[in-house]
Parts: C-alpha cells; structure tokens; sequence
C-alpha cells in the first residue's frame, strides 16, 4: 500500500521525524535511534531537509540509506527555499531512483533569518502548492504538506491561512504534518477550519517532547507555538533533575496524544530530535491506553 492508500484506509499511523546530522557522533545517534525504532513498525519516518549546503546533500543520503538499509518507509521533507525548479526536479529523480515515493512538501524560510524577506529563487518556486504541482507531475508521489495550529506566522489571518492550506489540497496534497503545538483545542480548531472549507485530507499532529526547558522555550519561539505557562513552570522547577523534567514531558505528551485520538486525529508524529528515549516512553504509553480502550 502507497502511504496514500494507508492514510485514506483510516488506518491509525504512527511516524518519527528525523534531522541529518552533521557529525560522526550524530550520525551514530541518529543510527542508534533509527534502530530502536525500527521494531516498532511505524507507518512512516520522516527526514528534515536542511537551510541550505551540504545539510541538504545529507537529507537525500539518510533518507535513501533508510530506504535501503532498514524495513522503514522514509519521508524525504523537500523546500522550495533556494533551488530552480531544475534542481528540484533533479533533487525528486534522485528520490525516485532509490525507491523513495512518499515527500513532505514544504516552501522553507530565508537561511540565516527565518523571520527575514522571502525571496524566491529567480528560477524557483513562491509558495509550497506550487512544488505540490511539481512532485505530483513527477511521478507516482505520496504527497504531504505542512499545517500549522497557531496559524503560520506570515499569515494576516485565518481565511488566508485557511485559504491557502487548501490550494496545497487542490494541488494533489494526501496527507498534512503540523507545526508542533501545546494546547489541543488549536489542532480542533484547525481541523474544523479545514473540513468547512471543504478539505478533508488526514491532518497529522506533531508531537514534542518537551523533557528541556532551554530546549523547547527556543524550539517553540522558532516555531511561534505558545508554550503552556504551567508546563513551564513544572519544568524550569525540574531544570536541575534530567529525571523529573523527562516526566513531566513524557506525561503531558502522552495526555496531549490520548485527546488527540481521542477527538479522531489520524495519529501521531513524534519529534525524535535522533534522540529515542523520551518520544519511545510516550510511544509506549500511548499504545498501552489504545490496547486497552479498543
Ligand atoms: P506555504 O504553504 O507556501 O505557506 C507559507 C506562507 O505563505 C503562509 O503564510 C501561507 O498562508 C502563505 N501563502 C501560501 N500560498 C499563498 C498565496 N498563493 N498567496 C499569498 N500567500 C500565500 N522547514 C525546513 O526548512 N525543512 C524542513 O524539513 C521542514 N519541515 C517541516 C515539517 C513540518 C511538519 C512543518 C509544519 C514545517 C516544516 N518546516 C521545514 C518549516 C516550513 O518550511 C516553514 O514553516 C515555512 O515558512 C512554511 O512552509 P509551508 O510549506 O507551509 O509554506
């Protein structure tokens, strides 16, 4: 079955995001986890596509690697941000070379300053609907795209964002990933704005561990997601015992997962940050409460 097809079929999915590292010891890590992960079975795992350079030569090479080396069904994340629509093109036949069929489409930000001007290659692309259109017209694609709960940040308002989350459907998107996001309601409000417009394709929450207080305060301003207050607090409490702050994130995780599908979310995407540890607990948690209320 074509993720599409496992998707459409209502069947629950379950999938691991992953980012190329740049080092020996990353790319032990990343391997490591990748391995604890792998017995799982999960519908998919996905892999970040870099700013720019070299770190977007390592996405294409980790993800064909899982595609070989491993029983995993690999997601290549692609953005539009800095290439021609040659090198897109060539970036996608390289894909379809190693079997790779399933990409996470994506328009990217400005490298160096997320937040700067957007400026579209002069050969590229403007807006992710447009690369739907290219991978779509490239082949046999799986196709996903992003979503975002709080809205994305260079959106005025939600009719536009709304808007244009579904011209990414009407050019071939099966499926869509969400912007990760702390408070449920956001993704029920999301989702609701979506299905009335009349878009009704499987939207996918993004599941952070939020174990670091450092690490998630600077995660979630990167990503504009309100960071929950009381959460917060419980957190930077624990700031000096790993142990307490692994918890309290792996509990709030596991509650937010239990609503999500609970309210019919289509599943899970779990940030692994290459780390395994804390998205396997809240893995583990959520099956063993699904095992028992199915
Ligand atoms: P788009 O859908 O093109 O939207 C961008 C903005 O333009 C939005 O405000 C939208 O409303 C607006 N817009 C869209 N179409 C139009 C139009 N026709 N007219 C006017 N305005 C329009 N980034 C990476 O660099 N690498 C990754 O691997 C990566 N993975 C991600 C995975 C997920 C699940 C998510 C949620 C994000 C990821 N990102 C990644 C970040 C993403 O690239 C940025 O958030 C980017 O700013 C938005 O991408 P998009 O595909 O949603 O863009």
């Amino acid at each position: 079955m074509t993720l599409r097809e496992t998707l459409a079929s209502g069947t629950r999915s379950f999938s691991f995001e992953f980012f190329p590292p740049k080092t020996e010891a990353g790319e032990r890590n990343v391997w490591d986890a990748i391995r604890r992960i792998e017995p799982l079975a999960p519908t998919f795992v996905s892999v970040t596509y870099g700013a720019g350079g070299s770190s977007r030569d390592r996405t294409v090479e980790l993800t064909k690697r899982i595609a070989s080396d491993t029983t995993l069904r690999p997601v290549a994340h692609l953005t539009a941000v800095g290439h021609s629509v040659a090198e897109l093109r060539r970036i996608i036949g390289r894909y379809a070379d190693a079997g790779v069929r399933d990409v996470l489409v994506l328009r990217g930000d400005p490298p160096g300053d997320p937040r700067g001007p957007w400026v579209p290659h002069p050969d590229g692309l403007t807006y992710a609907h447009e690369l739907v259109t290219l991978v779509r017209e490239a082949g046999a694609f799986s196709v996903g795209v992003a979503a975002f709960p709080e809205r994305h940040p260079r959106s005025a308002d939600w009719d536009g964002e709304i808007r244009h989350f579904v011209a990414k459907c009407r050019a071939g998107a099966d499926y869509a990933v969400t912007q990760m996001f702390f408070d449920v309601e956001d993704y029920l409000r999301l989702r609701d704005r979506v299905s009335a417009a009349g878009c009704d394709i499987p939207i996918i929450p993004e599941i952070m561990p939020a174990t670091d207080v450092r690490q998630i305060r600077r995660f979630a301003e990167l990503s504009d997601a309100a960071f929950p207050q009381e959460l917060a607090r419980r957190l930077d409490a624990a700031r000096d015992r790993p142990a307490e702050g692994h918890a309290i994130g792996v509990e709030y995780a596991v509650a937010m997962s239990e609503r999500l599908l609970a309210e019919g979310a289509p599943g899970l995407h779990y940030i692994t940050l290459n780390r395994s540890t804390a998205t396997l607990d809240i893995h583990r948690a959520v099956m063993a409460v699904q095992a028992v209320t199915a």
